[in-house]
């Protein structure tokens, strides 16, 4: 039997669960830490949450435990704060 796949469009319509808003308020309440104003950190959250649901595998220099203050990596690495990348050092912000 085949598992049913969703096409990406379709998974941005189902509802969130618990554990999606849990999420995604520690990340609007990460980016506000890191700077942004709330309708900014939600709106990062909600294309963070999209991302997720597409499978995709790229990150931002943003939600990174090695992202500092001073907008720098603190492995030396390149950063790229919004844009989405393949990183290897990437590291999540632990709750
Ligand atoms: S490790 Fe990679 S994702 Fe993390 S802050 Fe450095 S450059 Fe950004």
């Amino acid at each position: 039997m085949t598992p049913a796949v969703i096409p990406p469009s379709q998974r941005l319509d189902l509802p969130w669960c618990d554990r999606k808003i849990a999420r995604f308020k520690f990340r609007v309440a990460l980016f506000m830490r890191r700077g942004m104003t709330e309708d900014q950190a939600k709106a990062l959250g909600d294309r963070l949450s999209a991302r997720d649901a597409d499978l995709d595998e790229r990150r931002i220099c943003c939600e990174c435990s090695n992202f500092q203050r001073s907008r720098t990596c603190a492995l030396r690495l390149p950063t790229s704060p919004l844009q989405l990348a393949c990183c290897h050092g990437f590291d999540f912000v632990k709750p």
